[in-house]
């Protein structure tokens, strides 16, 4: 009989990764913690409405990519594409906007998106991402951004670009929509496709299209730069200054308008060439009318989010190895050696080694070849004789030092044989 492949566009992240995965989800908690962000977790699916409202239906995202169907109550439901509009949801349903102040919130998890999976872009893929809500203040643009390059740098990925662009509000957008609508009607017919769809629909779109084409027409167009009030312009001067304070490098460009309907002011893009075409590892903006939209408290707010398949393989481009993290091999022969191994090594888990069982049944010779494979320091070994006086032996693996000892006194010896693992773990590293 054939086997069952996962679905096309989801992948296994299989133990040899998931290190990395650990690793990376670590360093971002720790650093969100740090600054005061709190974790939230919201439902993998959603109803349709909060995303057709909350992201928009004219953009790509709710138009080709959403995963929607009906339930057997017939109510529509859509597999989360983005992680923003149910942490919005869960603020107002909630009513965290009356504890007051500013809710910084972090969250990440599996999104779903209907697109052509290819590197870097599959149907289901991971984002980590954070949402301030209730600051107007260019500062919380500064902070989330310059959380996003620390944890960049923490996970250890360098040579990123930031883009950096300010969309304005809703009515700065109508006059340059306008512009924009006058300029491009031009070219109508030069433009792709897909452009030319989105011509009257969402002309801010065709900025950011991949056709090369397109890309030359919309060099030339009016920059939304031009279009800003004074105020926008005072937001988008104080971000721009507080990220020089910063040290945080960025380049601006104009043609940056992100997929979403609902930003404004501030949109930002961290790139990393290696990426190839998928070269966006976090996005983000401000988005100060998606709170109203979704029937909430007039509140500003930003966020990002980062795709974590695509941390994931600048990482391993850069070519990171896990080691293992077992401290001890438990080696056994015998049945009544076999049960007390299975005794001694759950009494050594409790006590906080990483303890893995040779569960074989095989010949001492091949249980030891596992273990030296395995990485562990330690090796246990439990046969008859043992087994019979109650006692095992030890074997240090790195220097072949061997002793017998009553499996009674195991315990006591816990602490000097944790610094013993961790001294030789340390000498293998260099
Ligand atoms: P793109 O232009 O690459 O389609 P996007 O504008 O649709 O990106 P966002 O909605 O801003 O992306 O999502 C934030 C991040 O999530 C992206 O920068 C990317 O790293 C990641 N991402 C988005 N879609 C996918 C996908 N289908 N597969 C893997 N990662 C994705
Ligand atoms: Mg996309």
């Amino acid at each position: 009989m054939g086997f069952i492949q996962a679905s096309r566009g989801t992948r296994d992240i299989l133990p040899e990764e998931v290190a990395t995965w650990q690793r990376i989800e670590a360093i971002a908690q720790a650093i969100l913690t740090h600054s005061a962000y709190r974790e939230i977790r919201t439902p993998i699916f959603e109803q349709t409405e909060l995303f057709e409202r909350g992201i928009g239906e004219a953009t790509d995202v709710v138009g080709k990519e959403m995963y929607t169907f009906q339930d057997r109550g017939d109510r529509s439901i859509t597999l989360r594409p983005e992680g923003t509009a149910g942490a919005v949801r869960a603020y107002i349903e909630h009513k965290l906007h009356a504890q007051g102040g500013v809710q910084r919130l972090w969250y990440t998890g599996p999104m779903f998106r209907y697109e052509r999976p290819q590197a870097g872009r599959q149907r289901q893929f991971h984002q980590l991402g954070v949402e301030v809500l209730g600051s107007a203040d260019p500062r919380a643009d500064a902070e989330v951004i310059a959380l996003a390059a620390d944890i960049l740098r923490e996970v250890g990925i360098q040579g990123w670009t930031l883009s950096l662009n300010s969309v304005g509000t809703k009515a700065d957008r109508q006059h340059y929509r306008d512009a924009l609508v006058r300029y491009f009607e031009q070219y109508a017919n030069d433009l792709d496709p897909d452009s030319q769809d989105r011509l009257h629909r969402n002309p801010l779109r065709i900025l950011d299209s991949k056709d090369p084409k397109t890309q030359a027409i919309a060099k030339e167009a009016p920059s939304i730069l031009d279009y800003l009030s004074d105020l926008s312009k005072t937001h988008f001067d104080r971000v721009q200054e507080l990220l020089q304070r910063l040290d945080i490098p960025f380049v601006i460009n104009p043609c940056l308008v992100r997929g979403l309907d609902y930003y404004t002011h501030t949109a930002f893009e961290f790139q990393l060439e290696e990426l190839g075409a998928q070269s966006t590892v976090c996005g983000g903006g401000r988005y100060d009318g998606l709170v109203t939209e979704l029937g909430g408290p007039d509140t500003p707010a930003i966020g990002w989010a980062i795709g974590l398949e695509r941390l994931v393989m600048i990482l391993q481009q850069q070519s990171e190895t896990a080691s293992t993290d077992i401290d001890i091999y438990c080696a056994s022969r015998g049945v009544e050696a076999e049960a007390q191994a299975l005794q001694v090594s759950r009494a050594l888990q409790q006590a906080g080694l990483a303890v893995e069982v040779d569960l074989s049944g095989s010949a001492f010779g091949k249980q030891m070849k596992r273990a030296d494979r395995s990485g562990a320091p330690l090796c246990l070994i439990l046969g008859d004789e043992e087994a019979q006086n109650r006692t095992l032996q030890l074997k240090w693996l790195g220097s072949g030092e061997q002793e017998v000892l009553p499996q009674s006194a195991l315990i006591e010896r816990i602490s000097d044989l944790k610094k013993k693992i961790i001294l030789s773990k340390l000498a293998k590293r260099v």
